[in-house]
């Protein structure tokens, strides 16, 4: 019998994006697959989302409310430079009325019907299997958006004859997360009252949907070791902590991967110039072109570091330390390109930045994914100062596009980035810093500018990270690991 791990998801790449949920789903599965598992992603239709061929639909009904999700199946890899890979797929599920909205999530706050959104995605999942009798070895769902898939499994399906007794595995990406709601959603998504209580889903007289992945799923895990230990303290727990500790023996922490085909300076149809660790003459094609985007003097700016910062811009992500540096940044030896959209303080205050630094400072309000590789490839240094960060795909972007990484030593960065220190630490690759102050960041920064005076020890340092292995492979060999792991446990 083929292993078969049915993965639900909120985004995947190339169908929806808001985060780095979406590039994992987009990478994931594929690895898994390569691994000879049989894999199924199922990710919601979205607005815009025209990919996959029709494969059928069914009807249901999930607290009363009736549908009708129709079902696009796309290739696992299709459009992508890898090779097809037989064995996966990824299910698109189409109910117009919940998904073909403006937005993915909702402008600001979530979409007041969440809840009833995710609960149907998980819902037609099953049913599909149900309905196929196609019986999955392992389901593996992410974040708040997947937790309900985890709690069916208890509940509703739990003496179903196809999906009764499938081992779950819950991934969190980020705790921020936590799919809060009222408890009065309970019986609308055909869930019992009895699941109103700690053990369950209720959070602080609300429930929350993360908080039923946590408790429902056989595994759980996160996107780093290090965040998989820190989650276990109440300065990164977001009131989870005890939940988490409660479940430590269960509690996983893979680094997540990046997508080294889509991210790979020697082949990026988004750059001027393919470059490689050993020819970084294309790197300097980029920087040119990001600064002629940006309308930043390129001929000042060419000699001086040039500092990127891709982000949402939120807390999470340090824009209030950089906000607190209002008058240090401008005066340092560098330039700056910020591509970004998030809180409209942050927007404001990078876009008053730039007004008063034409000539050193320039931003990019919005999402855009191309401008986003030519930053990784232009940039000398890029810069991540979060307060928290699950794991964090950017700064390994940065790697092994050669473009040093100024980080905060939390979660995933902490496990990527080695500090550089004069005559210390062979592996260094970037610049680390520990509080979450405005000093230290700045501390840091100044580092990093230094070392760009000394051409030798930046190449090695360059070296380092663009030789690394980021790949999905190894991260696909531990969850695989896992999942084995786990149906050894049940048999
Ligand atoms: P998070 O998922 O917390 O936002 P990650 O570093 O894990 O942070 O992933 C962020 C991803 O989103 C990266 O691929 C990054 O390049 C991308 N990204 C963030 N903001 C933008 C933007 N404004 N335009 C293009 N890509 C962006």
């Amino acid at each position: 019998m083929p292993r078969t791990v049915l993965m639900i998801g909120s985004e995947a790449v190339p169908f929806s994006k808001t985060g780095g949920l979406a590039d994992v789903l987009g990478s994931l599965p594929s690895a898994i697959a390569r691994l000879g598992w049989d894999v199924t992603l199922v990710v919601p239709r979205y607005r815009g989302v025209i990919d996959g061929t029709s494969v059928g639909r069914l009807a249901l009904k999930v607290g009363g409310y009736l549908c009708e999700p129709a079902f696009f199946e796309v290739p696992l890899g299709a459009g992508g430079e890898v090779p097809l890979v037989t064995g996966g797929r990824i299910l698109l599920v189409d109910v117009p009325d919940l998904f073909d909205r403006d937005s993915i999530y909702g402008a600001g706050a979530d979409y007041a019907d969440s809840p009833r959104r995710f609960a149907v995605l998980a819902r037609a999942a099953f049913e599909w299997c149900a309905a196929r009798g196609t019986r999955p070895s392992i389901v593996h769902a992410h974040d708040w958006q997947g937790g309900l898939a985890a709690v069916y499994l208890k509940t509703f399906y739990a003496a179903h004859p196809v999906l009764g007794g499938v081992p779950s595995v819950f991934t969190i990406h980020n705790l921020a997360y936590q799919g809060l709601a009222e408890p009065d959603w309970l019986p609308r998504l055909d869930l019992p009252w009895s699941l109103f209580g700690v053990e369950g889903l209720e959070f602080w007289g609300r429930i929350s949907l993360l908080k039923g992945g946590i408790n429902s799923a056989d595994l759980v895990t996160t996107v780093s070791p290090t965040y998989a230990r820190e989650i276990q303290t109440p300065a990164f727990g977001a009131g989870f902590d005890g939940i988490l500790r409660r479940r430590s023996e269960d509690l996983v922490g893979i680094l997540n991967g990046i997508d080294v085909e889509r991210w790979n300076p020697a082949s990026d149809p988004h750059i001027p110039q393919p470059y490689t660790a050993d020819d970084l003459t294309g790197k300097r094609a980029a920087k040119r072109a990001v600064l002629e985007q940006f309308k930043l003097p390129v001929d000042t700016a060419m000699s001086r570091p040039l500092v990127g910062l891709i982000s949402r811009m939120v807390e999470q992500k340090g824009f209030d330390l950089l906000a607190s540096l209002a008058d240090e940044l401008p005066v340092l030896d560098a330039s700056f390109v910020v591509l970004g959209t998030g809180e409209p303080r942050y927007q404001d205050f990078w876009t008053s930045m730039a007004r008063r630094h034409p000539d050193s400072i320039a931003v990019r309000i919005g999402f855009d994914e191309p401008l986003s590789h030519l930053i990784e490839a232009g940039a000398d240094v890029f810069l991540m100062p979060s307060k928290f960060e699950p794991c964090g795909l950017s700064q390994m972007y940065s790697l092994r596009y050669g473009t040093l990484p100024v980080v905060r030593a939390v979660g995933g960065l902490a496990d990527t980035v080695v500090n550089y220190a004069p005559g210390t630490r062979r592996r260094a690759n970037g610049f680390v810093f520990d509080a979450a102050t405005p000093e230290a960041l700045l501390d840091a920064l100044t580092r990093a500018l230094a070392v760009f005076g000394q051409p030798r020890v930046w190449q090695r340092l360059q070296g380092v990270g663009m030789r690394q292995d980021h790949s999905w492979h190894r991260s696909a060999r531990e969850y695989v690991r896992m999942y084995e792991r786990l149906l050894r446990l049940r048999t």
